[in-house]
This record gives structure tokens, C-alpha cells and sequence, in this order.
């Protein structure tokens, strides 16, 4: 067959491009994925007990932007959900952000005076970042600070990246806030949801189009002369496409453990987080997320992060340093010479954390400039 487009990965990326290519551009494109499924990262599916879960570790979805829920919205109805997470910090489980409920749990008799404190040196934040208030003049509210650095922030992120926070992008550790109310939600934007029939179901229908074809367990290698394409969208690892040729990019690799129960959920919201005991970093409980109510029981996810081998484990998220942003600078280089028949974006040949809103926004603003105006 010959195509207009190849799309090399069935994400959120490539999915996103490929529909508009065919309904916007009249485009005849060909998606093809590694992996037997679509949906990328997102990938959901009923386990052997009945639950819906996240293959790739729980997702959740919001977004501030109108236009990006509302293209989702064409191939899903939602369940409105909204994130929560708790973190164990010395036997008790207090919200993350940590917020004014939190001060209660863990500071007793003198929260009263420590809220007042956040309140007068923040009178109209919602939030401030913790590395920032370490710096406040205020004794109480560095107190604040540093216990919430050292009991939610400290640990969490040494075993997430193996690496202390200091050593890490500052646009990451910078972020990292202390909520100045009550409110327990982990995101604060306008549209928060999941799929009511799941993510795999979205994609599917998104990619439901006549000028679409779809293979999967198909890599870009498996691609014999019978296919023939005139320009290409590549949304797997840059390194890889280039055979690693300024060497692999690093990436945190993570290992998911189930455990299924019989009967009700088991924890009080969808994530619980263990900043300080053990090796693994979270635990996810799905029906909180996917508001499924005909399961059995329910599965949890334990995830432990672990170091990251190309061919061997799944590359999930890249290290966020400055040295890896001058290794990526090499391979923007090579990317360069391939434009305009191929192009690339995505988590993986961007070489960047994306939330899929962002993943969804990247690929309508690609197709905007790029292809249609391109
Ligand atoms: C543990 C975890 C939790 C997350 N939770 C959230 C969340 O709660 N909310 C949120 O908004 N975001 C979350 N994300 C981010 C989300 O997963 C990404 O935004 C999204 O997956 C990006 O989509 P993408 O299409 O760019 O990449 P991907 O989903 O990775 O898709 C790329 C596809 O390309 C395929 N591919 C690669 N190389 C080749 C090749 N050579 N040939 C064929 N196919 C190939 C891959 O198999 C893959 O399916 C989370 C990410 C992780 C790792």
C-alpha cells in the first residue's frame, strides 16, 4: 500500500496526529505500534479478576484547556474523577500536597499557630513550593517547610530517581508545593477525568476512520518495500531511531507488582504514597480511578522504580538533568537533518515528562504548524 503518512506509535502523540491528518488533511496514513495494543502508556484492560487496570501504571486525566478536552471528547464520555493521594508519614496517612488538614495530622496543638503563619506570609497563594518556603524569614513557616521536604519530599524522590533532589532539574524539584488550604485534590484543573469505557476504548474510536490503518505488533524495522509512505511521524525513543549513535539516553525504568482482594476497595483514595519505608514508592488502587462497580474485588498496582536497560525494560521517564538536556542536544542535531520527511514528538522522541494533555496539545499544535501550515 502506499500511504501519505506513516505514524510510527500508537499514543496519545501519534493517534492525535493521525486523525487529524485524515479528517483535516485528507490524508491517508498508516499507524503502526510495537506493542499488540494501542493507547500507548495509556493502555487499559480488564486483569484475570474482572478490574480495569493501567498496564503502564495509573493515569489520570486533566487539562486547563478547553480545546484539548473537547477533541478528547469527541471519542469518549467521562467518569469524573478527580485525584487524591495520601502519603504514610509516621503511621498516619496525611494528604499530598501537604495542606492545612495535614499540619493537623502531624503537628498537633501548634497547627493553629503554623497555619496562621503560612496564612499572613502567603495571603493570596494557593500554593507555594516547598524549596521556596525553606527560604521564608518566618521561623514557623520554614518549620513547615522542612518537615514536609524531609518526610513527603526528600525520600519519595531519592527512590523515584535514585538520585537527591539536588542533582535533579529545578524545573521539577521546584514545583513541589505546599497547598495553602484544605483542599485535598492532587490537581487543581479545570477538567478532570477518566474514559468511561477507558483509555483503550478512546483510542480506538479515534483511530476509527476510513483513511486509518492500523497494525499493531509492528515495529518501523517490521516494514517490508510492499509499504510505501511519503512523510513520517516518528513518536518512539530518538535515540533508538538513530541506533543510538550519541549513545542511549537515560531513563528511570519502574516494575509494577499487583495485588488483587475480593470485595470493596481497600484504600481511602486511588494513591498512597511511601515517602520513607520501603522500596517501592506508591500504591495505586484502580476501581478509585475508573469508578468501575461490577469487579469483585479490586487490584492494587505496588510499583517500585528501578534502573532502566534499553531492550530490556520500558523506558517511562526521562532523568530530568541539565547533562541529559546537552546528550538530547546531539540527537536534535541528527533530528534536524531528517525534517521535513520525518518528524518527531512525543514523550519518547522529545525526550520529555508529558502529561497526556500535554502529549495531546504537543501533536494538534505540531499539526497546525507543521503539516496543515507547514
Ligand atoms: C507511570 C506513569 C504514569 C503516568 N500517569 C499520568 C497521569 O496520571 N496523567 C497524565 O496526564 N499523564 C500521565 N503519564 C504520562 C502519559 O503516559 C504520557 O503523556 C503519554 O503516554 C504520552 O503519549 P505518547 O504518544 O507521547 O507516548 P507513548 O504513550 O509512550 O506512545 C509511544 C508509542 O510508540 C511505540 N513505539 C516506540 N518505538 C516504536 C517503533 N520503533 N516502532 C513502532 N512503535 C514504536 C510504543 O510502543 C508506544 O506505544 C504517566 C506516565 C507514566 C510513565
Amino acid at each position: 500500500m502506499t500511504y501519505d503518512w506513516l505514524i510510527v506509535g500508537a499514543g496519545f502523540t501519534g493517534a492525535t496526529v493521525a486523525r487529524r491528518l485524515a479528517e483535516d488533511a485528507g490524508q491517508r496514513v498508516l499507524v503502526i505500534d510495537r506493542r499488540d495494543h494501542l493507547a500507548g502508556n495509556a493502555f487499559d484492560e480488564v486483569d484475570e479478576h474482572g478490574v480495569l487496570v493501567h498496564r503502564y501504571g495509573p493515569h489520570a486525566f486533566h487539562t486547563n484547556s478547553e480545546r484539548i478536552w473537547r477533541f478528547l471528547s469527541r471519542f469518549t464520555d467521562w467518569h469524573p474523577y478527580e485525584h487524591r493521594v495520601r502519603a504514610e508519614i509516621e503511621g498516619q496517612l496525611v494528604p499530598v500536597p501537604f495542606n492545612f488538614d495535614a499540619l493537623d495530622a502531624c503537628f498537633g496543638a501548634d497547627a493553629p499557630r503554623l497555619e496562621r503563619a503560612l496564612r499572613a506570609a502567603y495571603p493570596d497563594q494557593v500554593h507555594v513550593p516547598i524549596l521556596k518556603m525553606l527560604e521564608h524569614a518566618d521561623a514557623d513557616v520554614r518549620r513547615v517547610a522542612r518537615y514536609a521536604f524531609d518526610h513527603v519530599f526528600d525520600g519519595y524522590t531519592h527512590k523515584q530517581w535514585a538520585l537527591p533532589p539536588h542533582d535533579l532539574d529545578p524545573s521539577v524539584t521546584a514545583r513541589v508545593p505546599v497547598r495553602l488550604s484544605r483542599d485535598d485534590r492532587y490537581f487543581l484543573d479545570t477538567y478532570q477525568a477518566t474514559p468511561k469505557d477507558g483509555f483503550t476504548a478512546l483510542f480506538r474510536r479515534m483511530l476509527d476512520h476510513p483513511s486509518i490503518d492500523v497494525r499493531l505488533g509492528c515495529a518501523l524495522g517490521d516494514l517490508g518495500t510492499d509499504d510505501r509512505w511519503r512523510r513520517m511521524l516518528y513518536t518512539g525513543p530518538v535515540d533508538a531511531y538513530f541506533d543510538y549513535a550519541e549513545g542511549p539516553l537515560p531513563y528511570r525504568s519502574l516494575r509494577f507488582e499487583p495485588i488483587y482482594q475480593d470485595g470493596p476497595t481497600v484504600q481511602p483514595v486511588a494513591q498512597v504514597n511511601f515517602p520513607n519505608a520501603h522500596a517501592y514508592t506508591r500504591i495505586t488502587e484502580f476501581r478509585h480511578m475508573t469508578g468501575q462497580t461490577d469487579a469483585p474485588g479490586t487490584t492494587r498496582f505496588v510499583e517500585y522504580p528501578i534502573a532502566h536497560t534499553p531492550g530490556e525494560t520500558e523506558p517511562y521517564y526521562p532523568i530530568p538533568r541539565p547533562e541529559n538536556r546537552a546528550h538530547l542536544e546531539r540527537y536534535a542535531r541528527l533530528v534536524a537533518q531528517e525534517a521535513p520527511h520525518v518528524l518527531f514528538a512525543g514523550r519518547l522522541a522529545d525526550y520529555q515528562y508529558y502529561n497526556m494533555d500535554q502529549a495531546v496539545g504537543r501533536a494538534l499544535a505540531l499539526f497546525d504548524k507543521e503539516i496543515a501550515g507547514g
